[in-house]
């Protein structure tokens, strides 16, 4: 079926005064829940593997601070890759654009764990958020922090506005037992040179912060200083620089989802990160930050209907960056 593309815009971009939020977020979660049951859950470790396909939560953070949520919002889930945007955060404040001679900034096409541009590109990864370039970013911290992991959970912790943000031991074990394309890929560029530090160190580190369990309301406020120019106001600081926050967000525009990066631009229009968790959080620069959860994911790894309740966000709020 052609799908009906609007020809004005529901709303000019940053003025969301005339919007009904709550009720776009039940027409979302309406439609969501006619859905249940789609994608596949992320089956490599039980933990992912037992979560049911009938659990769907989306919160929204404004500028101000307010909250708007919907469904199982509230509900902790294992937020897996969206904590490269976190990471990657830590480690520019800690190197700065010294970052960039170690991890490159260019969309890969490849699946989140491929290790095929690994060899040619000599052991740099095309960006921070598909593994390769994720594990750079863990040695870069390890090198960094005296307490790396300590360091993380404090800023997560800062950032979200709430004390229980923790690692789960059972989920990292798991990631450890049946990482062996991570082990694999931490030792490959390790023999380039491109990870300094124990491999098993880094690895210990980069479980860790895939095994952290938020939900969607904590997810959503903290990745709130990319939607107001660094600037985080949970915790009343100034998280990175205005200039930083446009290009950490550009960066999760262009490879935050992958190898649907592409697909994520052109129907979604918002910076976004996903999870294989089912997690994905998304910015609307200078408006609001949101995190939306769905375990069932799509053959890329992607929240199947995270994805499509932020396509959805985007027809029905007008909101897009582009
Ligand atoms: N733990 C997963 C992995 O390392 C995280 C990947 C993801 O969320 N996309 O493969």
């Amino acid at each position: 079926m052609r799908e009906r593309l609007q020809n004005k815009p529901v709303q000019n971009q940053f003025d969301i005064s005339g919007l009904d939020l709550p009720a776009i977020l039940a027409t979302i979660e309406q439609e969501v829940r006619a859905r249940f049951g789609e994608g596949e859950v992320a089956d490599y470790i039980d933990a992912l593997a037992k979560v049911p396909l009938d659990r769907f939560g989306m919160a929204l953070v404004l500028r101000d601070g307010t909250i708007h949520e919907i469904g199982d919002s509230r509900d902790p889930f294992s937020i897996q890759s969206i904590s490269k945007v976190h990471t990657l955060t830590m480690a520019l404040d800690a190197v700065g654009e010294a970052l960039w001679e170690r991890v490159d900034r260019e969309p890969s096409g490849d699946p989140f764990n491929s290790l095929l541009q690994l060899e040619y590109e000599k052991g740099i990864p095309r960006n921070p958020f598909m593994n390769a370039g994720a594990l750079v970013v863990a040695d870069v911290i390890l090198s960094n922090y005296a307490k790396p992991e300590e360091a993380l959970l404090e800023f997560m912790r800062a950032r979200s506005g709430s004390a229980d943000v923790g690692g789960d031991d059972v989920v990292a074990k798991s990631e450890r037992e049946s990482g062996f394309r991570n082990i694999a890929t931490a030792n490959f560029i390790r023999s380039y040179g491109n990870i300094v530090n124990d491999v098993d160190a880094v690895l210990d580190f980069y479980f860790l912060q895939c095994s952290l369990g938020m939900n969607c309301v904590d997810l959503a406020r903290s990745v709130q200083f990319l939607s107001h120019s660094g600037f985080c106001d949970v915790s009343g600081k100034r998280v990175v620089s205005w200039e930083l926050a446009t290009r950490i967000n550009s960066l999760m525009m262009t490879a935050g989802t992958y190898d649907a990066a592409g697909d994520f631009a052109f129907y979604v229009g918002l910076p976004a990160k996903s999870g294989v968790g089912g997690g994905i959080v998304a910015v609307v620069p200078h408006v609001m930050s949101l995190c939306v959860w769905y375990p069932g994911l799509d053959e890329k790894g992607n929240s199947m209907l995270g994805r499509y309740a932020l396509h959805r966000f985007a027809q029905l709020t007008g909101l897009s960056v582009f």
